[in-house]
């Protein structure tokens, strides 16, 4: 078992980073809510694992779907508003600043694929180009009827929810299509929903994952479809695969079986400290 936390450990599972990269490899690097809960936003297993309307306590998997939202759409959006509203006040850490600095060093050699849609990556300046929101993007909606492609930024009127927060008449103007007027809706991607190329990046993604000579997944439970697709495709296709985690995760032993592993320990310390590995010149031989 290759599960590594030990700072010697650490240097030689970066080390086979750096070798495998060498002067013209691919790093792919899929990112989970755990990159940003060091910035204070919980992951979904979390305190935030529950959001009570009335009298009910609604699990994330129940509100996240389409087929909630259409039947009501004032107990959904409630949720979404709030999450964006935590967001907004979180900052990027050291985890999502080293990834916008290895983006820098390789530039079209590295790809972010993040499931995260608190905006984080973007406001530590990970580049639009190389940075796929496969799970949508909080500060965006879209035509719930969706009689458009196109998604638009959450209206700057629109107050800032507190937990236990419903939607109010006042409110009710911001939330509908500019382009038909129909309801419209969170610019994610609902559990009963599936990933497309259009919004979502879906076969971008999966051609990353498979030209990828590194894929390091961080923060990530494992739990959601294309990431567990991307993971498989990569290691048919040879890519070293190393993880960063707090703990196991259902990825962990892709990693292991690819020559990689699972480096223990919080983001913020080990994307940095990867950074140094990357930047530093090649040792001589
Ligand atoms: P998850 O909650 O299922 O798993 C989080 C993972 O991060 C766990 O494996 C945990 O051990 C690890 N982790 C926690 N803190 C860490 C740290 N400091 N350093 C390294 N690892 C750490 O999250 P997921 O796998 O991203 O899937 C949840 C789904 O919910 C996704 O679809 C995602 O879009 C959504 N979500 C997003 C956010 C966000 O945008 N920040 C937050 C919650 C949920
Ligand atoms: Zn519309």
């Amino acid at each position: 078992m290759n599960t590594q936390s030990t700072a010697p450990a650490r240097s030689k599972l970066f080390r086979q980073i750096t070798d495998r990269l060498g002067q013209s490899g691919k790093l792919v690097v899929l990112t989970g809510a755990g990159v940003s809960a060091e910035s204070g936003i919980p992951t979904f297993r979390g305190d935030d694992g529950f959001w009570t309307m009335g009298s009910r306590n609604y699990r994330p998997e129940e509100l996240a779907t389409w087929s909630t939202f259409a039947a009501d759409p004032e107990l959904v959006w409630p949720w979404y508003l709030y999450r964006l509203g935590r967001c907004r006040e979180a900052l990027p850490n050291a985890g999502h600043h080293a990834l916008v600095e290895m983006d820098k060093l390789l530039g079209d050699r590295f790809l972010l694929v993040t499931q995260n849609v608190d905006g984080l990556h973007r406001l530590a300046g990970s580049p639009d180009a190389r940075t796929f929101h496969i799970h949508g993007d909080l500060e965006r909606m879209r035509c719930g009827r969706d009689c458009t492609q196109r998604t638009w930024p959450v209206p700057d009127g629109l107050r800032t929810f507190q937990r236990g927060d419903s939607i109010e008449a006042r409110d009710g103007e911001y939330l509908h299509c500019p382009d038909c007027g129909a309801v419209a809706r969170p610019h994610v991607l609902w559990f009963d929903e599936s990933y497309d190329e259009t919004w979502f990046r879906f076969y971008s993604s999966m051609a990353a994952a498979k030209s990828a000579d590194v894929l390091l997944i961080v923060g990530t439970s494992g739990a959601t479809n294309l990431p567990t697709q991307m993971v498989a495709l990569a290691r048919q296709n040879g890519a070293l695969i190393v993880e960063l985690n707090l703990e196991r995760s259902a990825f962990t032993a892709h990693a292991e079986d690819s020559g990689g592993g699972l480096l223990i320990g919080p983001a913020g310390d080990s994307l940095p400290a990867l950074l140094d590995t990357l930047s530093a010149p090649p040792e001589a031989t």
